[in-house]
Parts: C-alpha cells; structure tokens; sequence
C-alpha cells in the first residue's frame, strides 16, 4: 500500500465531441452526454472520497479543443476561498457537490460554444491528452479517457508521442471505450501498462467506472479484470495517415509511407527498404 500522505492524482478525459453525442441522442435517449458526466462524477466523486490526498481532474476534449472541467478558472482551490461552499445543506460533502456543480457549469457551457464547422469533427484527444500529463506532471497520477468518436488517424503522430511521454513519466493510462473500439487507446494502455475496455453496454458506464477503473494499479494485481483486449498495432503512413500493415520505412528516420518513392519527404535522403511495419 501507498503512503497515506502520497497525493494520487486521477485524470478524467471525456470525449464530449458534439457530433457523436447528438447522433447518440437519437439513437438512444437512455444514454445522453449529461448521462455520461453523471456517471464521470460519481467516479470521481468515488477517488475523491477514498482518501484525503486523492485529487481528481476532469478534462474535456472536442473538436476544436480541450477544456478543464475541474480544476478550472473559476475554481478557487480548496483553501475555501471565494467559493460558497457550504450552502449545499443537504448533508452532502461540500468538496464533492463544489466540484460537481462546477462541472455541470462548464460543461454547459462549453456545450454552448462550440460551433461544429464542416472539417474539423474530430476530437482532439491527443491534445487533450498532453494537457492531462502536464497537470499529473511530478506527482503520482493516471489518465482515464472516457472515449466516444471514433480514432482519427490525423493525430497519430501527436498521440504517440504523448504515449511515449506517459511512459516515460510512467503514467498509466486507461480507457474506457463507448463506441467503435479505438487502436490508439489500445496501444495506449497495452504501452503504459494500463487497461482498455469497450464497455458492452452503455447505459452501465457508472458500473464499469467504479468495478473496473476505480480500483488502482496496485488494488487492481488482486482483483480478476476482464481479459486484456486485443491491439490494433497498425501504424498510420506520414502521407496520408491511413492505417496500413505493410509499408516502405525510411532507413534514415524510420518514416513510415504507404508508397515507395525514391526520396523520403521527412528527411530527403534517398535510401529506403521496404519492411513490414507490424
Ligand atoms: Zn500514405
Ligand atoms: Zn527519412
């Protein structure tokens, strides 16, 4: 067991990626993004609630950009402050019902200002994805993504390198997969050593956040976790981004092309051996 007085960060990253969550709507009213960020704050409440020292981030990612939920701007800190905390009365443990609220708040409100323009419906997750490493940066943490669109090929330069960064500050990272499985995810976690699931069902997300995800690296060696998934290695060609199992890497700077030609774009040698990439 960990020291008592060791502060154990715990990431929340929520794919709020407007597109996904509207058709979601309407294919099932029973599953909503507001019945997402419930079932992200009953877990977070539940970190919060297991220690003292445990702190809670909640970062939201869309397609124009991340955004903190929690801790944010108008978050005072919990020296009290300017925040009227204690008004609740209801009995309820103010630092959890500040927190909530202000998530309710800002998700609202960021809800309110994104404008969905034709070519950028992606989300950005590896952005977000860097956020939440800085903000864990010299303290223990571990990042969830709560992931809801589908991958974006686009960013798997960035997301590698944010995966790699994670390793090497030996953040874990899990993820918690809504929809179509996500190959980036997978290599995430099978790379820092965290744990990946789509979850069979979607209504049970509260459920699968508090058996599987709660539970930390540590608790988790003595708890039987569903069976590690299997992972889409494929790495994305640096012309045009597609996923492809047998591609020309450069002998130089080991870019990877879908197509041979004689002079590598990245690094203009011209020296280049054809490998299988996976
Ligand atoms: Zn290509
Ligand atoms: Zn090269």
């Amino acid at each position: 067991m960990a020291s008592e007085d060791e502060i154990n960060l715990l990431v929340i990253v929520v794919d709020v990626n407007p597109i996904w969550w509207g058709q979601q709507a309407q294919r099932d009213p029973q599953f909503t993004l507001s019945k997402c960020m419930d079932a992200v704050m009953v877990m977070g409440n539940a970190h919060m609630a297991m220690a003292r020292t445990n702190k809670l981030a909640v970062i939201a990612s869309h397609c124009q950009g991340s955004h903190f939920l929690y801790p944010s701007k108008s978050w005072s800190g919990e020296d009290g402050g300017g925040n009227d905390v204690s008004s609740s009365g209801d009995g309820k443990y103010e630092l959890l019902s500040a927190a909530n609220n202000l998530i309710v708040e800002e998700i609202r409100n960021i809800m309110s200002k994104i404008e969905v323009t034709g070519n950028s419906t992606d989300t950005l997750l590896a952005g977000s994805l860097a956020k939440a490493l800085c903000f864990g940066q010299e303290i223990k943490s571990r990042i969830l993504v709560v992931k809801a669109a589908e991958d974006c090929a686009l960013q798997y330069m960035n997301f590698m390198n944010v995966i790699f960064a994670a390793q090497k500050q030996n953040i874990l990272i899990d993820a918690c997969v809504l929809d179509s499985d996500s190959g980036l995810l997978q290599q995430a976690c099978d790379i820092t050593g965290g744990l990946y699931m789509k979850i069979p069902q979607k209504v049970a997300l509260a459920q699968y956040l508090l058996w599987v995800f709660l539970p930390d690296s540590e608790q988790r060696s003595q708890l039987v976790l569903p069976p590690p998934a299997h992972v889409d290695y494929r790495a994305a060609c640096f012309c045009h981004r597609n996923l492809i199992e047998i591609g020309y890497v450069c002998s130089v700077c080991l870019s990877i092309f879908c197509n041979f030609s004689p002079i590598c774009t990245t690094c203009e040698k011209n020296n280049k051996s054809n490998i299988k990439t996976n």
